[in-house]
């Protein structure tokens, strides 16, 4: 056993935990950080990145086989194993050499192990030799270790060896049939996914796809998915899962109906991986949700932190970067005795996490939002107005393809004339997301709003449209 002394302990080194890490660092703390996977955590190698790379060729051949004179150019069918290369690429055959690289570079410590809280400001690591390291902390410990795939309680389902993302994410051989329970994010880009690979798919989707978004955007992407030839399944639960002799997953449904398919993908939700962090030590119920003010701080304990997914405030890896920002700033601040800037859009705090948080999800169509919904901002006592548009409509959308199909809608605040949220449905609407999100988060009147011209032919000509329908 040895012991070590730092300013800073960040445990998980996935995204979040290496911004902590970072900021702190640079803000004149000695910081260790403590990894028991991969340096990059969850977003890197089984999540945004794998998910995405491998998304995008679908993508591509979808926009080339929409433009004539490229679409003569289309003629074969996704090449999957080329499309699985690319993913490997941008995972570095899930390597984290570059990662560790870049930890060097800043000046942090990487410990490698499970870390535990072992007492105040006390952090145990144990390596996978079973050798253990203490390490102390004079300031703080930031805990970042994110999520898992959340199995429920479903009767045969973990005896059926399901998928969960990491799995979709990490394919080597494509299922000859793919079950998805769930209709979230998750559920429905790995939908889209594997129907572009020619996979047959069945969604169990109890309450339709993408409940968090506007109406209109979870029925474009279940819509594209069904002329994809996906059987989309709503309005039903799993009432039983076994694996039968013969290998397949067989489904049975409580409308009656059987499901089989070789492998049954499991997107259901997150839990924080917090069972085995020592979270008793300090009081906390292990396995729980780590409860944090807007400096990421756990509330009851001054020295400990919660930042990222665990925290569960928006398990979005953008905006856990924004939270680790806040939080390794404030813990420097903290430790040198400084002036904490805690009052709301101050430095040191993530007060967007509450107001404006974008998001793409990348399923044909796309889907970008940021803001409230029209049920979220009546919800919250706004004075509504609702400006839709055809996106089809634009002249961009007309050189852009042969047969664009997206809608763009827009929620002011009729009383401040003010913007508070999008929602873009279409191709590559996720590019135009950020001038919202700034809109937004600026509150830019709209009056002003006239005076941001839109490039001629762009989809953002949209902009016009929603101006011109709230008039002057
Ligand atoms: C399939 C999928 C696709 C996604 N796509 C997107 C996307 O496109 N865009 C987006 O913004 N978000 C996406 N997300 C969400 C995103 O992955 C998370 O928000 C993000 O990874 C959270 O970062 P984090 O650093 O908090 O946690 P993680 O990335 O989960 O990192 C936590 C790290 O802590 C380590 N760790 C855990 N416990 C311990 C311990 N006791 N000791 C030491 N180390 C430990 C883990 O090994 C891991 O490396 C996706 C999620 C999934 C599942």
């Amino acid at each position: 056993m040895s012991t070590r002394e730092y300013d800073l302990i960040v445990i998980g080194a996935g995204p979040v935990g290496e911004n902590v890490a970072d900021r702190a660092t640079q803000g004149g703390l000695r910081v260790a950080i403590v990894e028991s996977e991969l340096v990059g955590g969850e977003c890197s190698y089984w999540a945004c990145m794998p998910s995405k790379a491998l998304l995008r060729s679908g993508a591509a051949l979808r926009a080339a086989r929409d433009v004539d004179g490229a679409r003569q150019a289309m003629t074969g069918s996704i090449d999957v194993a080329a499309t699985l290369r690319r993913r490997d690429a941008v995972v570095h055959d899930w390597d984290d050499a570059s990662q560790v690289e870049w930890l060097q570079g800043a000046g942090i410590d990487l410990v490698r192990g499970h870390g535990r809280l072992s007492g105040e400001r006390e952090v145990t690591v144990t390596g996978e030799d079973g050798g253990t390291t203490v390490l102390t902390a004079r300031h703080a410990v930031a805990i970042s270790t994110g999520t898992a795939a959340l199995l429920p309680d479903i009767p045969g389902l973990r005896d059926a060896r399901p998928w969960t993302s990491r799995d979709a994410t990490g394919v080597r051989d494509v299922p000859a049939s793919l079950a998805i329970l769930g209709g979230g994010v998750v559920g429905s880009e790995m939908a889209t996914l594997f129907t572009s690979f020619g996979v047959p798919v069945t969604m169990i989707a109890r309450s339709g796809l993408l409940g968090g978004v506007e109406p209109f955007a979870g029925e474009a992407v279940a819509k594209a998915l069904t002329d994809a030839g996906a059987d989309l399944r709503t309005g039903v639960e799993v009432a039983r899962v076994e694996r039968d002799s013969s290998g397949q997953v067989v489904l049975s449904l409580s409308d009656g109906s059987t499901v089989r398919a070789a492998e049954i993908l499991v997107a259901t939700g997150r839990v924080p991986r917090t069972a085995d962090i020592g979270l008793e030590v300090v009081g906390l119920e292990p396995g729980a949700w780590l409860d944090v003010d807007d400096t990421m701080r756990v509330r009851g304990v001054d020295w400990l932190y919660g930042v990222g997914d665990v925290n569960h405030r928006v398990l979005l890896t953008h905006q856990g970067k924004y939270q680790a920002r806040a939080a390794g700033d404030v813990i420097a601040a903290r430790a040198h005795g400084a002036a904490v800037d805690d009052a709301p859009w101050g430095r040191h705090v993530a007060t967007a996490d509450h107001a404006v948080v974008p998001q793409v999800v990348f399923t044909a169509p796309e889907v970008a939002a940021v803001g409230h919904t029209e049920k979220s901002a009546t919800a919250a006592g706004i004075r509504t107005r609702v400006l839709d548009y055809d996106m089809s409509w634009v002249a961009g959308a007309s050189t852009f393809a042969d047969h664009y199909q997206g809608k763009a809608r827009a929620i002011v605040d009729e009383e401040r004339r003010v913007l508070v949220g999008a929602t873009f449905v279409g191709p590559e609407v996720g590019e135009m997301l950020h001038a919202a999100t700034i809109a937004i988060m600026g509150e830019v009147p709209i009056d002003r709003l006239w005076h941001a011209v839109p490039s001629y032919p762009t989809l953002s000509e949209v902009w016009l449209r929603w101006l011109e329908e709230f008039g002057r």
